[in-house]
């Protein structure tokens, strides 16, 4: 057949039409494109192993170059509606001998082709991992997983010793696992093509590319429409917001008035400055008890545990870092108006004669003993302790920028913001001479000052009498993380909390947060540290080189603590040591904890959301294996009842749960072993469906990407040996899409309950995002509750 009877015979009209047109818009040679024309400005594709195949599909003729109607003919397969024709298509495409068969090696180089394009390699980490292994480690990795990946397709076909998949066979399986993900909606997500009719053409043929997007505007709301949102949205967080002002205002406008109207012979000194400086005064007082509470974190864990977490249904315990920051702004205001009020006030004294002085304020100066401006500042015990004050100010303010909490600089922000400490010091004593008015400091910041001070003081306690625990097992599930086994010591906690960790090795005066991602019974504890910054990456080289089997292997590895002076001795810490170079024992380590998190509220919900970006996941493992632990425990107890029923009200396992979904989103499937062993228990206990993990790989194309099919096809073939995907677990390729992902969730649960519990572990912009979705997902009769948690 030749090429215009072919095409005849497979393009309709439209197509014809369509990608005609496609063609004379990107044509610039009448002898036809070029393969830079086709793959790299049509499509978006880098040269390489996906551009020379399409390529060379395109090219039937082999001119070197793909003529119209090529250009047509191949067009119709790579975006055709029809399933069975872009399968087609693709055996094409890892046919790369165009034997009508696809060999192992075929499959390989295709495999390894599509792992590199989606970024799927692990090998930047394992660099940076095992110094001096370089570029040599990162090639063989992906050799290796693209090598395994084939063999388990080739395997799973029946190829092991000899022949090839033939289209039908590579049919047969691809479909039986692609389906999973759903429809293939475009092989190429990232078509720079952009005539309108093709776009229009795409989208009506269920096709979604980043460019199908025909009016391409998003709308506007209005201010308004946006406020009245968020309040019907967060009608906790309004109340207690508006409650703030109502207060604050109370405080600064009662004494403001108070002094103009309760005190006049002090206003007819000082006028206006006085009432500013009495009211930001009182209003001051306030903000810093509420600065130093939203900080104190064995208060808020009591608080978040008491009456079974009864307090959550008034207060939002989960906006303590947001509070914090607002009053700590609100501080600075306060403090502002409070020091020019001040100088007004100096200024005025100063300057005034001593008999104007003390009619005002009741003193007894002389002409000759009355203070000068200088005096006040200088030698007066409110000029002192207010300089003192703006001088904790000046240090501890700067250190709260981004660059400086963020950016590895932490413990500058961390050290400076103790200057606080001192500063609520002395805000207590500075008004204690009452010269002004009653002196009220005390009263409103000394309890919450005591009740903050608790934290450290707990950590004093734990260095002089308890021994750091020890550490059992040290395993590295990624390269970039470190799993941690440590012995429990009586530690009472609950899935989704967090402790605070100080390794003695490396500084005494660290304490960094990591949560647990054991359940709560468990006999140990773990935590998995992910090695971001300079205590991170001094804690995974402490124990990385903690073993007498430096570091070869990274994969599941797992040491165990073996020297016996080690497990004999528990008074046994090489303090003499800074930093070990290499121990034949896994140094202990202090925890501080548990403290109370956002996730462990899940048990509030019959139907619970989980959202995680890579390390987020910790809460989560907890709270799944936690789950699962229980079912575990009542199957060993009951004659095997029925889960759903189990789970249906609160019954001896105390967990009125129906449904988890975890939504996790990682740049690479390497991660995947977290869940394993999880995913394995899921597939045996056979829970009714109830936990659904879907696994994002976020660097990977979008899904229906021809450059990921392979992978899919391999995922889907793992899934099944493992047992894990029977409708549990889920890889999809590139990000979430919310709002369907919220509407899948609304339409299945409706009937379950009214509302769902989203937990979100995730960047800024993620969180936004998510945040809107389910606003936007909320109705009157299903409504989406979100919190989020800050790593
Ligand atoms: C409640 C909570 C739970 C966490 N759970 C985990 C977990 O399970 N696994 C995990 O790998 N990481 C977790 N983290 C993050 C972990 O605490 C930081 O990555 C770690 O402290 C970084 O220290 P660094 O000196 O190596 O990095 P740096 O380069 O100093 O900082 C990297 C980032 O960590 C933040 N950070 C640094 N020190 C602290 C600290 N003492 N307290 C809070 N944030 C800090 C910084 O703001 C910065 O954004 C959690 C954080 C919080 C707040």
């Amino acid at each position: 057949m030749d090429l215009s009877e072919a095409l005849t015979n497979t393009a309709s009209a439209e197509q014809v039409e369509v990608f005609g047109e496609v063609y004379r818009e990107i044509v610039t040679d009448e002898r036809g494109l070029t393969k830079r024309e086709l793959c790299k400005e049509a499509f978006g594709l880098e040269d390489g192993y996906f551009a020379d195949r399409i390529f060379a599909i395109f090219d039937a003729d082999h001119s070197n170059r793909v003529n119209r109607d090529e250009f047509i003919l191949g067009m119709c397969a790579l975006v055709s509606k029809d399933e069975e024709t872009f399968v087609e298509f693709l055996f094409d495409l890892f046919d790369s001998n165009d034997t009508g068969e696809i060999d192992e090696d075929e499959l390989y180089q295709g495999m390894l082709a599509s792992l590199r394009a989606n970024k799927l390699s692990i090998a930047h980490r394992i660099e940076d991992f095992f110094d001096g292994e370089g570029s040599a480690t990162h090639k063989a990795d992906d050799e290796v997983r693209a090598r395994e990946l084939a063999q388990e397709i080739f395997a799973y076909t029946g190829h092991e010793t000899s022949g090839g998949i033939t289209k039908d066979e590579f049919k047969n399986v691809f479909f039986s696992y692609i389906e999973e993900w759903g429809r293939l909606a475009s092989p190429l997500t990232k078509t720079r093509i952009t005539t309108r009719k093709f776009k229009q053409y795409l989208s009506q043929n269920g096709a979604t590319t980043e460019n199908t997007n025909v009016t391409g505007k998003k709308k506007k709301k209005s201010l308004i429409k946006r406020i009245g949102k968020r309040i019907t949205h967060n009608p906790q967080r309004t109340f207690w917001l508006f409650l703030w002002v109502i207060i604050n205002s109370g405080l600064f406008f009662g004494n403001y008035f108070y002094y103009k109207i309760g005190r006049p012979e002090l206003f007819e000194l000082l006028g206006t400055c006085i009432c500013l400086a009495r009211g930001s005064a009182l209003a001051l007082q306030l903000n810093i008890a509420i600065a130093l509470l939203t900080m104190s974190r064995g208060f808020l864990t009591f608080i978040r545990n008491a009456y079974n977490g009864e307090a959550l249904n008034y207060i939002n315990l989960d906006d303590n870092v947001l509070a914090h920051k607002m009053v700590g702004i609100t501080i600075l205001l306060l403090a502002i108006i409070h020091t020019a009020a001040h100088i007004c006030d100096f200024s005025v004294i100063g300057n005034a004669s001593a008999d104007q002085v003390n009619s005002a304020l009741g003193t007894n100066y002389t002409a000759g003993t009355k203070p000068s401006v200088a005096d006040l500042w200088l030698r007066s015990w409110q000029g002192i302790t207010g300089l003192l004050m703006l001088t904790c100010f000046a240090i501890a303010y700067p250190g709260i920028l981004d660059w400086m909490r963020k950016r590895g600089h932490f413990h500058i922000f961390w050290g400076t913001h103790q200057m606080l400490i001192v500063f609520s010091i002395v805000v207590m004593i500075h008004g204690s001479q009452a010269l002004l008015g009653p002196y009220t400091a005390v009263y409103w910041i000394l309890p919450p000052f005591v009740i903050y001070l608790m934290n450290p003081l707990q950590r004093l306690i734990l260095f002089s009498k308890e021994n750091p625990v020890r550490v059992v097992k040290r395993s590295f599930l990624e390269p970039n993380v470190l799993g941690l086994e440590l012995e429990r010591n009586g530690l009472d906690y609950k899935a989704g909390q967090y402790v605070f960790l100080n390794v003695p090795e490396i500084s005494l005066f660290e304490w960094h947060p990591f949560t647990l991602t054991s359940a709560p019974d468990d006999a140990n504890l773990t935590v998995h540290i992910r090695n971001v910054g300079n205590w991170t990456k001094a804690v995974h080289d402490l124990y990385l080189h903690s073993d007498s089997d430096l570091g070869t292997k990274y994969e599941n590895s797992v040491i165990t603590a073996t020297d016996p002076e080690a497990q004999a001795d528990d008074h046994y810490i090489p303090k003499e040591r800074k930093i070990v170079k290499k121990l034949n024992y896994l140094p202990r380590i202090y925890i501080d904890g548990p403290c109370g998190a956002p996730s462990q509220a899940y048990e509030r919900y019959k139907v619970n959301v989980f959202i995680a970006a890579g390390i987020g996941v910790t809460p989560y493992a907890s709270i799944l294996s936690h789950i699962l632990n229980r079912v575990r425990y009542h199957r060993k107890t009951q004659a095997a009842p029925e889960f759903d029923s189990m789970l249906s009200s609160d019954n001896e396992l105390g967990l009125p749960i129906k449904k988890v979904y975890l939504f996790w989103a990682t740049k690479d499937e390497m991660s995947i072993a977290w869940f394993e062993k999880l995913l394995k228990d899921l597939g045996e206990l056979d829970v009714s469906e109830m936990i659904e993990i879907h696994h994002y790989y976020t660097s990977a194309h979008e899904k229906g990407d021809l450059r990921n099919a392979l992978i899919g096809m391999a995922h889907g073939i793992q899934g099944q040996k493992m047992q894990m995907n029977r409708n549990r677990y889920y890889s999809h390729y590139g990000r979430p899409n919310w709002a369907s992902v919220f509407s899948g969730i609304k339409k299945s649960c409706r009937m379950i309950d009214s509302k769902c519990g989203i937990f979100a572990t995730v960047p800024p912009q993620f969180r936004t995002m998510v945040k809107e979705e389910a606003g936007k997902a909320s109705e009157h009769d299903f409504r989406f509750h979100f919190t989020s948690e800050n790593f």
